[in-house]
């Protein structure tokens, strides 16, 4: 695709979508794209639909208009799917996906098969926001839409700190600070500030770490019981795996929690070398080199130990 303005011309009715379990990278340039249709064409009827969002990014520009419900039946011109390597991570709004005229996906996951009928994917691109970016007419970004795209930058680069932060990615934060946004503050308020509550199941997520293989991979995990001692939901624990990953010494950090259902989310997180993404598809899941994730089933002894055996493999062949 060439950019946002020719896939909108002539369109009536446009959905938004992105993955499951939304973070910054995901909201940010979902409500990015939301905005710029808002404000250019007013007479296209948008909707975005996300699950609940970190209500950290609830000061983002039309946060409150995301549909956590996918009720209805509507069948769209254009659906846009960003952020999202496959269809599975969808999750229920896939029915949106099979249902529009024609589709759209914006996405920087290097297993992103181009599952949608016009596809702009560059695996090497920090942040899908850094690609919704490439694809609007920069005059028309307004300080909302800047919020959102740096939004999803800061996140998705670890503060502009991970490797797949480039010249560009600075140059293009440089265009959105230039757009009179409250960088610090987006950094500080979405980023590092953490409720008590959400600092406490961190102590107690690294309190029970342990290492294993001889101190290269660190792996903790939280019950639902932990959760619901500390008051947090799973849209809380963002950043426990970044605290693991920077012990050192190691070359993978997995972190846990366990889902409503029994299963476990699994967050794996890469130093140096180490491919996470390898270990995450082995189990179904997928992701980026240096951060990948995937559900698992089973005890929790037996998952670790399953993790264990295959990440064992990876660090012997490095
Ligand atoms: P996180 O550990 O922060 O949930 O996810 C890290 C990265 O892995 C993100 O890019 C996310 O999209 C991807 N990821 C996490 N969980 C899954 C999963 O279950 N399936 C796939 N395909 N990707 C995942
Ligand atoms: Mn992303």
């Amino acid at each position: 695709m060439t950019n946002l303005d020719e896939t909108l011309w002539n369109v009536k009715t446009v959905g938004i979508s992105g993955h499951v379990r939304p973070d910054g990278d995901c909201v940010g340039s979902t409500l990015a794209v939301y905005n710029y249709i808002k404000t250019y064409y007013p007479n296209v009827e948008v909707d975005i639909y996300l699950e609940s969002i970190p209500n950290v990014f609830h000061f983002l520009q039309n946060a409150d208009k995301i549909c956590n419900e996918s009720t209805t039946d509507k069948v769209y011109d254009v659906f846009f799917v960003l952020d999202c390597g496959d269809e599975d991570r969808l999750g229920a709004n896939i029915k949106y996906f099979h249902t529009a005229k024609h589709t759209v996906c914006i996405d920087h996951h290097v297993s992103n098969q181009s599952f949608a009928d016009d596809n702009y994917i560059i695996p090497d691109a920090s942040s899908t926001c850094e690609l919704v970016f490439d694809l609007m007419d920069a005059n028309k970004i307004t300080k909302e839409i800047a919020e959102c795209i740096y939004t999803g930058m800061v996140h998705d680069t670890g503060v502009f700190q991970y490797s797949c932060t480039s010249a560009k990615t600075m140059n293009i934060a440089g265009q959105m600070m230039e757009k009179g946004i409250d960088y610090s503050k987006i950094v500080d308020e979405t980023f590092y500030k953490k409720t008590y509550q959400q600092n406490r199941i961190l102590g107690q997520a690294l309190l029970d770490s342990k290492l294993y293989l001889e101190g290269r991979c660190i792996l903790t995990y939280l019950t639902k019981a932990q959760m619901k001692a500390f008051a947090c939901t799973p849209k809380e624990l963002d950043g426990i795996v970044n605290q693991l990953r920077v012990t050192k010494g190691t070359d993978v950090a997995v972190f846990l929690y366990e889902n409503e259902d029994g299963t476990y989310k699994v967050s794996l997180r890469a130093n140096g070398d180490f491919n996470v993404a390898e270990i995450a598809c082995f189990f179904g899941g997928g992701g980026h080199v240096k951060a990948a994730g995937c559900t698992m089933e089973g005890q929790i002894e037996d998952i670790i130990q399953s993790l264990l055996d295959v990440i064992h493999k990876k660090i012997n062949v490095l």
